[in-house]
């Protein structure tokens, strides 16, 4: 009796083990990432240039430029303000809310 076992060892299935030969990399023709072009803004606090101490929280024209349309809070790394006017916004911002002269931030 010839008991044929079928021993499944490596299968050989012809897996993508490689995507096929690369094509070799023109040399040359790029001119390397010197391209990236991103320009400065400047990054002085408006306040402190206008010499603005108080952030009127009445002024909503001013503070929406500090509110995200969502009404988040716009960080001060984009706003580019410096630490102690941020505060003096984000204080006048939330005033500015509670008599609901600026939205509050959208919840999910
Ligand atoms: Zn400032």
């Amino acid at each position: 009796m010839a008991e044929e076992r079928s021993q499944s060892t490596s299968s050989t299935s012809d897996g993508p083990s490689h995507s096929g030969p690369r094509p070799p990399r023109p040399a040359g023709a790029g001119g390397g990432p010197g391209g990236r072009k991103f320009f400065r803004r400047k990054k002085v606090c408006k306040f402190c240039v206008e010499k603005i101490d108080a952030i009127p929280y009445r002024d909503v024209r001013l503070l929406q430029g500090f509110v995200a349309e969502s009404g988040k809070i716009v960080p001060r790394r984009l706003t580019g303000v410096c630490t102690t006017h941020q505060r003096r916004v984000t204080r006048a911002i939330k005033q500015a809310r509670n008599i609901a002269l600026l939205p509050f931030a959208q919840r999910h």
